[in-house]
């Protein structure tokens, strides 16, 4: 077996690109597991395409390593990439040309086991029955889905997608996420997709990294993104509650008790386990505890206190 089979599909380490005195990818480290799909998530100009170009060996990066798929990128840039399938800018096609002989050209050139794969790929991404239409008939949804089609003419182990549903609407976007998760749990590939919408990523991802201005801020598995770092809150529905944030505030468990739309409001001082000794303190007090349950922080929230608190702190961000 190769060896590199075993290795992440994608691994960084001190990634960086400048341009002039721009640093576009600020010494990233990253890791992408086989078999998953990975968001890039980060506003506008936060570097994902400038990132996405340099695991494809478009643009040298100024400092730091990569491999992909277990090789390193540009020392090993062939291997590495021919079972890699990307499309980072709007596919172009022969707009006369049906969707079908699109794929045709690019099999012709890749061999008899791409043209073999014209027909499956079509099916995949749910083109079959329009295959035969002249592409400039095609929608933006089409187009891309047809883009897809193109990278499994390379049976790819990895996808890479540069924002891949800008623009599509929202059954559009519906129908690429559900192609996604079955060429990632069908099939076993990995995708790696840059975005700005956090719900996508969400949705799409079993993974992703935040990045905002070329450094990665937190990466890992959504649901662990989504809980941050070390809060954990909690709501209390209890029957007196300006008496329970009198015997919590100042309790060593509790930073923080506030009365919320939602009942008491609670921001534990430790980890999850802190909330039964909160309830003991309410209970042994006599009060009657209703509900105590965590609060689910979303992704979103979590992307949005990431990059405000990067906004109100640049020389720290900087430094
Ligand atoms: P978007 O979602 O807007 O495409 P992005 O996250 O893909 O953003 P990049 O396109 O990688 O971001 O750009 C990152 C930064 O690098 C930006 O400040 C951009 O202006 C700068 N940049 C990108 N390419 C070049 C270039 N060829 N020359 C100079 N600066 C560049």
């Amino acid at each position: 077996m190769d060896p590199s089979s075993s290795q992440p599909a994608i691994e960084t380490s001190g990634l960086t690109k400048r341009f002039g005195d721009r640093t576009a990818v600020d010494g990233v480290d990253l890791c992408v597991p086989r078999g998953s799909a990975f968001g890039f998530l980060g506003p506008n100009g936060a570097g994902k395409t400038t990132m996405i170009r340099m695991l494809l060996g478009l643009t040298h990066a100024s400092a730091g390593q990569m491999l992909v798929l277990g090789h390193p990128v540009p020392a090993e840039r062939g291997t590495a990439l021919q079972r890699v399938g990307a499309i980072v800018e709007d596919p172009r096609f022969h707009p006369y040309l049906s969707g079908r002989e699109n794929l045709r050209i690019v099999a012709a050139i890749r061999g008899p086991e791409s043209t073999a794969r014209i027909a499956p790929a079509l099916a995949r991404v749910g083109l079959s029955d329009r295959a035969d239409e002249k592409v400039k008939r095609y929608s933006l949804g089409m187009r891309q889905r047809l883009g897809v089609a193109r990278c499994l003419l390379a049976d790819p182990l990895l996808l890479i997608l540069d924002e891949p549903t800008n623009g599509l609407d929202p059954g559009g976007i519906q129908e690429f996420r559900e192609m996604i998760r079955a060429m990632v749990e069908q099939e076993g590939r990995t995708v790696f997709i840059s975005s700005h919408l956090l719900d996508e990523v969400e949705k799409i991802c079993d993974a992703a990294a935040i990045v905002d201005r070329g450094k990665v801020v937190t990466q890992g598995p959504i649901a662990e993104l989504a809980e941050g770092e070390a809060r954990h809150e909690l709501i209390i529905g209890v029957d007196d509650p300006r008496r329970a944030i009198t015997l919590l505030d100042g309790a060593e468990q509790v930073r923080e008790a506030h009365l919320s739309d939602e009942g008491l409001r609670v921001v534990l001082a430790g980890g999850p386990e802190t909330a039964a000794a909160v309830n003991a303190r309410l209970v042994s007090a006599g009060l009657a505890v209703t509900r105590l349950e965590p609060v689910r922080h979303s992704l979103e929230q979590r992307f949005l206190e990431i990059t405000s608190r990067l906004d109100a702190a640049p020389d720290e961000v900087r430094a």
